[in-house]
Formats: C-alpha cells, structure tokens, sequence
C-alpha cells in the first residue's frame, strides 16, 4: 500500500503544470493535476494564444492600408468584434480540450476546482477534498497587479477583460509601457480605437534595446498611438462618457475605456504555502534553486509564480527540466541565459541577449552594427514605415552577445538567431552566413560597418 495517494500533485494547469504532469504519468507516476479554471493557463486562456489571435485580427487595417500602394482598392471593409470573439473562444475551447485529452492519454488525473496546501503532502482540492502526495509542483502562474492605491483603479480593466469586452470602446487610455500595454496599444489601435499610452519612464519597454525602444515609440506614434511618457495615473473618475484619466503631469484626457498594463503578480493567494513552509523571495514569488526546488524538500515550483523569466516556453523548460529530474533519473536545469522574446508590438520586436547599454556593462567595450532601413513591402507602397537591425559584438572575443530587431516578421527571425547565438556564434561567423534575398533579414548577415553611437536611443 503507497504512503501517499500520489507521486505527484501539480496545483495549476497551465504551460508549465502541464508539461511536467505529462512527462511525470508518462513515466509511469501517479499524477494528479488541479485547476480552478479552464486548462491552459494563462496562455492559452487569456494570454500569449488570443492576443495573437486579435494581433492577427488587427494587422489587417494595416494591410489593407498597404494594399492600396499595391494597385489594391479595399471597398467596405468593416469588422465584426462579436464575430472575431466567437471565433476566438471555440479555438481557445479547442485547443484546451487538446490540453486536457493529452493530460488523460498520459495518464494524469484531472481535479477541477481551486488547490491548497494543508501541510508538505497534502493538497485540498475545492469539493474534491483532501490528497496526498509524495512530490507536490506549484505551477499557479500569475495574475495583473494594480495598485490599490490609485483613486478609482476599480473604473480600469486589465488583460484579463480584454478577451471578452462586449464591444470595442471608441477610445481607450492604456496604462503602462511593458509587453502588455504596448502590445494592446497596437491592437487597439488597429482595430480603430483611438488609443493613448500613458507610461511613467522616459521610454517604453523598460529592458529593451534603447534603440528597439525608441524606434518602436516612433512606429507606434506613425500609427496614430498618442504616446505619453514620463506620467501616470493619478486617479481614474467616471464620467457621462466613460472616464477622466488624471495624470501625474497635470494632463487629463477622457476615454471610453481605460485599462492598466502595471505587471503581473504570482498567484499564490490562498494557497496555504505557510501551512507547508514554502518560502517566498522579496518580491512575493516563490523562492527556488536551479532545480526549481523550494526551501521544502518535495516541493518545487515552475513558471509565473516564481518570476525568473516570465514567458510561456520557459516555465515549459523549468516544468520538463523537473519532470526529467524527478522522474526520469536526469538531473536537469534549465539554463535562462540567451532566451530569445518577441513583443508582439506593431511593428513587432524579437530580442535575444544583452542590450548595448548593458553589454556596455558587463563586456566594457562592445562594437554596434546597426542598419535602419525602410521595407521593401513598405517602401513599394509609399510607406515611411522604418524596420530596426542591430547587433551588439564584444570586441574582445567577436562574439554576437544581443541581437534586436524591429519589424516585419521580427519575432519569427529572432529564433534562428537565438540557435546561433546559443551556441556562442562569433560576428565572423555570422558574416560568413550567405543571405537569403529579397529579405529584411538578409541585412542581418550583411551589416559590415560599425555604427558609432550618438548617444542612446539616437541613431545616425
Ligand atoms: P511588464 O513588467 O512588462 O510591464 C509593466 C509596466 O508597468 C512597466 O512599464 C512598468 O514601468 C509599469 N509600472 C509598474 N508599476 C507601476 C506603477 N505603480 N505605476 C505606473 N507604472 C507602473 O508587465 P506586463 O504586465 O506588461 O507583462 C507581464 C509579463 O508578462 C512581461 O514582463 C512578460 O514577461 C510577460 N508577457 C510576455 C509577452 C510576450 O512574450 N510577447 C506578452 C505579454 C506578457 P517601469 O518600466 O518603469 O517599471
């Protein structure tokens, strides 16, 4: 007779709960998995998959803009949101059913309902009851935080509303300037909203590239997105026609719809982490070694809630990294150097490694390559749309240490660079790679002349 009802319980099912669920029942464990809502987590429920979705649906504006230089006449183009959102949800139910079906050919046990702990092996599951477990993996993910504190917060929605507004607002004021502010402002946007970007920094997409951020403010703003820097909310009333967005620079504008995009927190509310003894680091995320061990020995935690990179792929890398540990005699860890991201701006960024400022930092002395140019799609049809190519080069070693682009297809790119760059691949190299022509990427293997700074975020 086992000790424990389970090898495994893994409270949350999304990207990484899911992974390590599978490979763990795969191996032959028994799993068993809680979630409190649809399976999928974040990404799939109301994340990374519908946003693309309505980046997608967005994008269109734009084409058919762009058509025009192409001989094109458009007539009568409108958009159905109730329709696109009626489409969205049966592929979200459809690829969540895929969720489930591969968690129960694997062999998992599905527990609906939210999961607590009551003490090292024993979970509680909302009408279930009680479990036990030898190992227990939190994957709760996280959720959009906003200040308590602001005057009238209750009047903003957050990513969370998004996927299901009953219809679009005329006008929109976003609040922030991290992934999600910036990839809403572009949807938005193209959907026809009038759109203000209200962000408290000099510039958006604090992290970034100074140039990536700059150039892509410019694109935003070519595309109609009024951007505010350097202010932010000091209190949201209601008014006739929606809301009076009060701004730490005096500013006020009203807007039928505001929403804040200030960063996510992990969402551990609730779920009895002191009853077990699992400590949480100073910025409320669950504190974990390499191995994505807590401070309790048969507890580990992946993805979100313990906010190391907080992207989709890389909670599924820490989730298989601890399945193939625990359960595969693999001792494994996933290493976060050199993850590749993709902001799903318009236009979008693909990013991988260090920034200039940075690599300035931790190298000293770095070379830039840098190439600004207009599309070709663009430039056919009239366009003053600009893409962005820059690499950041230690001088010493002649190792590509960043790679940042702005434009068409950026985020498809940046993959390939993110093997080279993997594997440590020198600007040599890189140079020596033929190019693939008529691309935008091609000016990545074809930039010779270094660029000399005029300070950051300008460019020659
Ligand atoms: P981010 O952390 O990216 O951005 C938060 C923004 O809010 C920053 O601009 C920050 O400013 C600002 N902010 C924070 N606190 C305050 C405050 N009190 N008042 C005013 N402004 C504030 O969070 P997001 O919510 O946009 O995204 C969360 C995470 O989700 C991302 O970091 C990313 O890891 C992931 N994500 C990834 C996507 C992708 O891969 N394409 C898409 C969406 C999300 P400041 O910079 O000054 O701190």
């Amino acid at each position: 007779m086992a000790q424990y009802d389970y090898d495994l319980f893994v409270i949350g099912a999304g990207s990484g709960g899911v992974r390590a669920a599978r490979l763990a029942a795969m191996s032959g464990a028994r799993v068993a998995i809680a979630e409190e809502d649809r399976v999928g987590g974040t990404c799939v429920i109301r994340g990374c998959v519908p946003k693309k979705f309505m980046v997608y649906a967005s994008e269109f504006a734009h084409h058919f803009k762009t058509s025009k230089g192409y001989g094109w006449t458009v007539e009568g183009a409108s958009f159905d949101w109730p329709a696109f959102l009626a489409e969205k949800d049966k592929e979200i139910a459809r690829l969540s059913g895929i969720y489930v079906r591969n968690l129960q050919n694997a062999g998992a046990e599905l527990a609906h309902g939210k999961a607590r702990l009551l003490d090292a092996h024993t979970v509680e599951v909302g009408k279930i009851g009680k479990r036990t477990a030898d190992k227990i993996l939190i994957a709760t993910g996280g959720r959009p935080w906003r200040p308590a504190d602001l005057p009238g917060v209750e009047h903003a929605i957050s990513s969370d509303d998004c996927f299901h507004l009953p219809k679009l607002p005329k006008s929109i004021v976003i609040g922030g300037g991290g992934y999600i502010a910036v990839e809403f402002a572009g949807i938005f946007n193209g959907l026809g909203v009038d759109v203000t970007l209200v962000h408290r920094g000099p510039n958006v997409l604090r992290g970034f590239d100074d140039d990536v951020r700059s150039h892509v403010t410019e694109e935003m703003e070519k595309r109609g997105i009024t951007v505010i820097l350097a202010a932010q909310h000091t209190a949201i009333e209601k008014t006739a026609n929606g809301f009076m967005n009060k701004l730490s620079n005096g500013h006020e504008c009203e807007s039928e719809l505001v929403m804040l995009c200030l960063g996510r927190e992990p969402y551990v509310e609730g779920l009895g982490l002191e009853k077990a003894g699992v400590k949480l680091n100073e910025q409320g995320a669950v504190a974990v070694d390499e191995y994505s061990r807590t401070n309790v020995s048969n507890i580990w935690a992946v993805g979100d809630v313990t906010d190391r990179i907080n992207l989709t792929p890389v909670a599924i890398r820490e989730g298989q990294a601890f399945a193939q540990t625990e359960f595969y005699d693999t001792p494994t860890s996933f290493d976060h150097e050199m993850v590749a991201s993709a902001v799903f701006s318009q236009p979008p960024i693909g990013s991988v490694g260090l920034s200039e400022a940075d690599a300035r930092k931790q190298y000293g002395k770095v070379d830039i390559y840098l190439a600004r140019m207009k599309p070709m799609k663009y430039a056919f049809a009239g366009s003053d749309e600009r893409a962005l190519l820059k690499l950041v080069v230690d001088c010493a070693t002649d190792k590509v240490l960043g790679c940042h682009v702005v434009g068409p297809d950026a985020p498809e790119m940046i993959q390939m660079a993110a093997i080279a760059m993997k594997m440590g691949v020198t600007k040599h190299q890189w140079d020596a790679t033929c190019a693939v022509h008529p691309t935008l990427a091609e000016e990545l293997v074809t930039m010779r002349e270094k660029h000399e700074p005029l300070g950051l975020g300008q460019v020659a």
